[in-house]
């Protein structure tokens, strides 16, 4: 169990005490606090499967947490280090998290207790299917009540896994496609959604130095450009926000820590690079021209502007909170800073932009995959050529009526029609905008709301409790 190391407190009470927090901000009668607080239901799976000869027991978990909405979303992992109280509290952040951003999805997740390196890709298989069967069987998957996603572990290919298992068993659902989110393009997944929850990322911190209030009241200046970024984590969520930030914003990744040891260059590490190495190794060590240190977690405590947790929970506890030097963590990871943590680091006045937000892409572009499943269409399919005859008008006529050339390549910009990876990063890029700004200005208005976590969390249990004032308890 992962437990904040000096104060004994679990991953789950770290969670109820930030979401505590937030109700006492709000004054939510108790009745609608306890209603939201509890997790709904959890199914606890074992089941056997042969593995070269030898039958094993494997144990899984589906956490449901919300249902206020339907269907209930989240991931599901695949690890050696989870337990249920971890499922729901992970559960606990999708509902805040939906609620957040308004994706209209209660919340859920789950979990298989296995190390995914010690089996093959057809024993991956097996598993997947097998965990796929107890859970549709039990009412945990399905288009209109729960659908999981990717998370630590997992990805598109066991997404893809799951819906086919899905399809064999229901036929009959012509939404079946939309059992999962996270599939590859070509099984009826959306563009955009791999790289989504980095993506994200990248939007929330692009977001918050647009505001320079902020950005000097975290005791930084400027822009994105240049600042010191150190990352925990090369995985989906960590090698995609890396990579868009050092390519597209200009930010130098000046420590890269993975299981096993850290990079560093103060000059800034070559994500793609360091990717390609970790892929064809597994470990970052041996990384050519650089310096490498195993004492990985030491390195959260390097002097940087912008610390970025994108591995796992409980990184950041009691025991090296004081120690932090960076002046913003951006938790790209679920619950990646304890509770008590984060009090620390508030006293310090180190800036956190919470996970709820940060981190909230994936559930953002998997709602788009999930309309996208049940409009049974690509999205911009029909109105992309009609787009690009009317700009190519638009552009004809400005040359006729201003008697200029415009320059071959902005026509050929302006002419062209969005199609779908265009439309799913607008409408991801529209809503981390929209959650920071509805964020910052609660911040600044409610004396009880001391951090931008409790703002997050503020505005979600806002949301969610509505719904119980206007359709009550049934
Ligand atoms: P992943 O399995 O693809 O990557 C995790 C990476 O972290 C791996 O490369 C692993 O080696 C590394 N890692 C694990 N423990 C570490 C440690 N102690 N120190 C350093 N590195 C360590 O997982 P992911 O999908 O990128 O998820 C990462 C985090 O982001 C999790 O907390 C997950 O819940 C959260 N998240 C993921 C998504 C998504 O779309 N995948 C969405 C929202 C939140």
């Amino acid at each position: 169990m992962t437990i904040d190391e000096t104060s004994g407190v679990t991953f789950q009470h770290s969670v109820d005490l930030m979401v505590k927090r937030a109700m006492d901000a709000l004054d939510l009668d108790p009745g609608t606090a306890r209603a939201i607080h509890g997790c709904g239901s959890v199914l606890k799976v074992q089941f056997p499967v042969k593995i070269r000869g030898t039958v094993e027991v494997i144990t899984g978990w589906r956490a449901v947490h919300s249902t206020h909405r339907l269907p209930s979303k989240g991931g599901i992992r695949y690890t050696p280090h989870v337990n249920q109280s971890e499922v729901e509290a992970l559960a606990a952040l999708m509902t805040y998290k939906c609620a957040l951003v308004d994706v209209p999805f209660g919340g859920s997740k789950g979990a298989l207790l296995i190390d995914p390196s010690q089996y093959t890709r057809d024993e991956m298989q097996l598993i997947t299917r097998r965990f796929t069967l107890e859970l549709a069987r039990k009412g945990f998957l399905n288009p209109a009540t729960n659908v999981p996603a990717p998370d630590m572990g997992t990805g598109q290919r066991e997404m893809a896994w799951m819906v086919d298992t899905y399809k064999h068993l229901h036929p009959e659902d012509i939404n079946y496609l939309a059992c999962v989110t996270g599939k590859p393009v070509h099984q009826g997944g959306i563009r955009g959604r791999t790289e989504a929850t980095g993506r994200g990322v990248q939007f929330a911190l692009q977001e918050f130095f647009r505001h320079a209030d902020d950005v000097e009241r975290a005791g930084l200046s400027g822009g994105l450009d240049g600042k010191r970024v150190a990352i925990q984590g090369l995985g989906n969520v960590g090698y995609h926000a890396a990579k868009f930030l050092s390519e597209e914003d200009r930010v130098k990744v000046i420590a890269i820590i993975e299981r096993g040891g850290v990079l560093i260059d103060d000059n800034g590490l070559p994500v793609e690079e360091v990717y390609r190495h970790m892929v064809e190794h597994k470990s970052v060590a041996g990384f050519p021209g650089v310096k490498f240190d195993s004492n990985g977690a030491g390195a959260l405590e390097l002097d940087c502007d912008i610390l970025i947790p994108a591995a796992m929970e409980n990184q950041i506890t009691s025991a090296n909170a004081g120690r932090i030097k960076a002046k913003m963590v951006v938790e790209a990871a679920n619950g990646p800073v304890t509770f008590e943590a984060d009090e620390i680091l508030r006293h310090r006045g180190v800036t956190i932009l919470p996970d709820v937000f940060v981190n909230s892409g994936g559930v953002i572009v998997s709602y788009f995959e999930w309309i996208r499943n049940l409009s049974h269409i690509r999205f911009g399919r029909l109105q992309r050529r009609h787009d690009e005859v009317r700009n190519n008008q638009y552009t004809a006529l400005l040359e006729q009526l201003t008697g200029e050339q415009i320059p071959a390549e902005t026509k050929r910009w302006l002419n062209r029609g969005v199609d779908e990876i265009d439309l799913v990063r607008s409408g991801l890029d529209d809503t981390m905008r929209n959650a920071y700004q509805e964020m910052r200005e609660i911040l600044a208005t409610n004396d009880k709301v001391i951090d931008l976590r409790t703002a997050a969390f503020t505005i979600a249990i806002r949301k969610i409790s509505y719904n119980y004032l206007d359709v009550g308890v049934y």
